[in-house]
């Protein structure tokens, strides 16, 4: 007689292919079965019919500020708001860290913050500076997922923008350790360029900050970035693409074999530059919101494939940060990874017809193949890590700034109908959220590329 810690009855399985109404068996944090009327015991058996059984969401890009900023955000608050949303592995970026993780010594005081108190899995990217072409091997060594490099000004003074030869060396380091780099792509001497003739000339409005990071400066640095990485030989990932446009510079480089691959959030996906103006510092990033055809042509690009990937940039701050008369200088960062399943299956499924399977894929199947996490993370098969979002699809609901698990709780969904209730989020056979209520202490472990292969 079979005997499993988990048992899920009847669920509606989330599969690469489509949907599949199946049983599903975890024992050991694996999944160890999949099939119609599955015969043993459980210590748990949960009645899943009419729920869809996600793969864990795969937040490949936020900002949890730890330690340092912890003020901002933390690993306790931040893997909350992802567990209630679904999340059950998230990246964490370098910057925004005190230390910032540029080193393997920065490396290991973030690893121990966040083991002490994050209930989800984790990955850390390290930081390509300048200066640190030295410390890529040993950030290598402890396990960064990839790392991360501006080619415009981070807004934290500690991580410096790469210059070309830095971040050509850096790609080079990179492709011999076998590791991604990952870049803000946005032209630093244009954004600051615009920006600066504004503010001498006092146009320190939303519209004014939008004008100042046109669609152009994307364009521009994508393009140089892929050029740099095809000629060193590295693979490179190109975060929060803005536009159209972008996407398609990427796509065309990958059909010509560069090794290169982007992300877009939810908020390029839902929000506009209109939102914008309306909501105020809570929808301030960078790149910035766009016009809505932006929005339809991510949509349609992350529809067909060309754009693979979907992660939340989750950046968070006090409020107290997010007030100022002058848009350049209030703090930029959306605050949003705990809808980001939710926003794509109400924009995704419900407004556009994309198949929940295709969303999945966008929110972690991509994520778990690009960083050397496949095949045990980012999808439901026997022998995978059980990662699990347990979602009722006909659950909607308008976002509250009540129901937001963050430090901080402001965003710019908040009022937004979405779609998809979380009942429950499974790391490792573990249940760490459930209804809406998270788990104390911390279960979350490093994940490294390549750990997850046996
Ligand atoms: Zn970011």
């Amino acid at each position: 007689m079979n005997r499993y810690d988990l048992l899920l009855r009847g669920g509606t399985l989330v599969v690469p292919d489509g949907l599949s109404v199946a049983d599903l068996a975890v024992a050991g944090g694996r999944i160890v079965a999949i099939g119609p009327d599955l015969e043993g015991t459980a210590a748990e058996s949960i009645d899943a019919t009419g729920l869809h059984v996600f793969p864990g969401i795969i937040d490949a890009h936020v900002h949890f500020n730890e330690p340092g900023r912890a003020e901002w955000e933390g690993f306790a608050t931040g893997s909350r708001a992802l567990a209630t949303g679904g999340g059950t592995l998230f990246f964490d970026m370098p910057l925004n860290a005190h230390p910032p993780t540029v080193t393997a010594e920065a490396f290991d005081q973030k690893h121990a913050a966040a083991e002490a108190s994050s209930i989800v899995d984790f990955a850390l990217w390290g930081g390509l500076v300048p200066g640190n072409l030295a410390d890529l091997e040993p950030l290598a060594e402890r396990g960064v997922i990839g790392f991360k490099a501006f080619m415009s000004n981070s807004g934290i003074d500690d991580f410096a923008a790469v210059d070309d030869d830095t971040l050509f060396q850096g790609m080079r380091i990179a492709a011999r350790l076998g590791r991604i780099v990952a870049v803000h792509a946005e032209n630093d001497a244009i954004t600051a360029g615009l920006a600066r003739r504004a503010m001498v000339e006092g146009r320190v409005g939303a519209r004014d900050y939008l004008a100042s990071r046109p669609v152009i400066a994307e364009l521009e640095a994508i393009n140089r970035a892929i050029i740099l990485a095809a000629e060193a030989g590295c693979a490179l990932h190109i975060v929060h693409v803005s536009s159209g446009r972008g996407v398609e510079l990427v796509a065309e480089a990958h059909a010509r074999g560069v090794d290169v691959s982007c992300e877009t959030c939810p908020h390029y996906l839902v929000l506009t530059e209109d939102d914008v103006e309306r909501l105020g510092a809570v929808a301030k990033c960078a790149p910035p919101l766009r016009p809505q055809m932006e929005i339809e042509a991510l949509w349609e690009h992350l529809r067909t494939g060309a754009l693979p990937m979907v992660a939340s940039d989750h950046s968070p701050a006090p409020a107290s940060m997010k007030t100022s008369d002058d848009f350049f200088r209030v703090w930029g960062g959306i605050s949003g990874c705990q809808h980001l399943l939710a926003l794509l299956l109400a924009e995704g499924n419900d407004r556009r017809g994309i198949d929940p399977s295709t969303l999945s894929r966008r929110a972690s199947g991509f994520a778990a193949e690009r960083f050397g996490l496949a095949p045990n993370r980012g999808t439901l098969a026997v022998g995978a890590s059980a990662d699990l979002a347990l979602v009722d699809l006909a659950a909607t609901f308008t976002v509250t700034a009540g129901d937001l698990r963050y430090r901080h709780p402001h965003s710019p969904y908040v009022g937004r109908e979405v779609r998809g209730r979380v009942v429950r989020t499974v790391v490792r056979g573990i249940t760490v959220q459930r209804d809406g209520v998270c788990i104390d202490g911390a279960v979350g472990r490093l994940v490294t590329p390549g750990s997850c292969r046996e």
